[in-house]
């Protein structure tokens, strides 16, 4: 058993961007605070390195929603953190495009809520559109100034590193089994042996509830994994799409639709869909997890998922495995793209909670149980919020000392 183990103030579980921002506002808030990351894998290793690498607006969230809130709050904060930290990042904006007559009205409700959010928003015109993107279509378009991209593994690299200079420790490669709060501190049980630490957060994406619930919780909202599948432009192809072509997203589903993403590597991207994933870590269809499997197909929640999206689900497992069946909506918003012009390119997994009724967990959500705090539901926009997110977190840690009374937390502010 490791030597390392031992007695620590704070332990945070997980160095995705969610757990290396806690770790680095908890650290900035406290100096000299005896901190530790416990990674079972690397940093980023999950979703903070797999994503499309959107600085998000903010355009398609509930106004007043922690998702509305963080991810406004977060995006200023992550561009200001990149502008700093010497990170590449570009604030190129991007158009939403409705192909179909029904998504026209769509448009003008997106764009409503977005105002609602404080985004600066154009309405395009056919020469507006053309002129942002010669290769587009639309019966109607906008654009938004305020998107922009970034390489997060990037933004995760150097979080680590000021999460070190700044005391903190990380350690990869090392799994924890759960985090128990016995009242006096919370017992931490690791592949490098046993942690006492007076306070835990656990930041394990796709693996959140089953954290929590050897933990001793009973967590309410369960993860169902949604891989996401890129594909990506050819070279010779790429000059169709000068930043990011996004359709109307359809407003049941928190995912945006397949959508064109230049990202700031300058490769064209094109998706993600959204498909189960046979595993907390099925980043294609060759790879099944037969115990994460069992465990979602023993959910009533899961079954009323799939009974409320069984047709949209089974559209999208076809398209992932014909991609050229993608073709005709990726042509409604960019006509010239032919199919010899796509060629697959990695998958995300996303960490999407569901309510027990089968509905999906839309908003943000951080459960604070005494000495524990649970990041319950972190979907995107949560890389773009970040660093709002951890602000947010530290605070309620620092709450938690003064008052370990439990219950849901509310984000006060940014
Ligand atoms: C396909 C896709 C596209 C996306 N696009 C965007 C985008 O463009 N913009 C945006 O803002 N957001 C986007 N997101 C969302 C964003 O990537 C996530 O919301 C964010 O990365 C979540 O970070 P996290 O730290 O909570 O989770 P993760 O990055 O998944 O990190 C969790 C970490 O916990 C570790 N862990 C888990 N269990 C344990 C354990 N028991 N012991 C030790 N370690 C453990 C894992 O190994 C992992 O490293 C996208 C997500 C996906 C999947």
């Amino acid at each position: 058993m490791n030597q390392q183990a031992g007695r620590v103030d704070v332990v945070v579980v997980g160095a995705g961007i969610v757990g290396l921002a806690t770790a680095r506002a908890l650290l900035r808030d406290r100096p000299g605070l005896d901190l530790v990351v416990l990674e079972r894998e690397e940093v980023a290793a999950h979703q903070s390195g797999h994503n499309s690498g959107v600085i998000h607006s903010g355009l398609y969230y509930k106004p007043g929603s922690a998702k509305a809130r963080l991810c406004t709050a977060g995006r200023a904060e992550m561009e200001q953190y990149c502008t700093d930290a010497g990170i590449p990042w570009e604030r190129c904006g991007k158009v939403v495009v409705a192909s179909e007559p029904d998504e026209v009205e769509a448009l003008a409700g997106l764009t409503e809520r977005g105002r609602q959010n404080g985004l600066e928003i154009h309405e395009l015109s056919a020469a507006g559109l053309a002129e942002h993107e010669p290769h587009a279509v639309a019966l109607a378009s906008i654009f938004v100034p305020a998107t922009g991209v970034v390489d997060y593994r990037v933004v995760c690299q150097r979080l680590a590193e000021e999460v070190t200079e700044r005391g903190g420790r990380i350690l990869t490669g090392v799994g924890v089994t759960s985090a128990i709060d016995t009242g006096a501190s919370v017992v931490v049980r690791s592949d490098c042996g046993l942690w006492w630490a007076d306070r835990a957060v656990a930041c394990a994406g796709a693996w959140s509830d089953v954290l929590a619930a050897a933990g001793g919780e009973r967590p309410r909202a369960r993860i169902i994994p949604f891989r996401g599948e890129y594909l990506e432009l050819r070279p010779e192809a790429a000059h169709l799409v000068k930043h990011l072509i996004y359709p109307v997203p359809d407003t049941r589903f928190p995912f945006l639709g397949v959508h064109f993403t230049r990202g700031i590597d300058g490769t064209v991207h094109v998706g993600p869909n959204a498909v189960p994933a046979f595993g907390r870590d099925a980043y294609s269809w060759k790879r099944f997890r037969p115990v994460d499997t069992a465990q979602y197909a023993a959910r009533p929640s899961t079954w009323r998922l799939a009974a409320r999206y069984w047709r949209t689900g089974l559209d999208e497992i076809v398209r992932s495995l014909v991609p050229s069946r993608s073709l005709a909506a990726m042509q409604k918003m960019v006509p010239e793209v032919r199919a010899e012009d796509l060629v697959r390119a990695g998958s995300g997994v996303r960490a999407q909670a569901i309510n027990p009724d089968g509905s999906l967990l839309d908003d943000f959500e951080i459960v604070r149980t005494g000495r524990c705090v649970h990041v319950v539901n972190a979907p995107s926009p949560a890389a773009t919020a970040a660093l709002a997110i951890g602000s947010w977190i530290a605070k309620e840690v620092e709450a938690a000392e003064r008052d370990d009374a439990g219950g849901t937390i509310v984000p006060t502010d940014g």
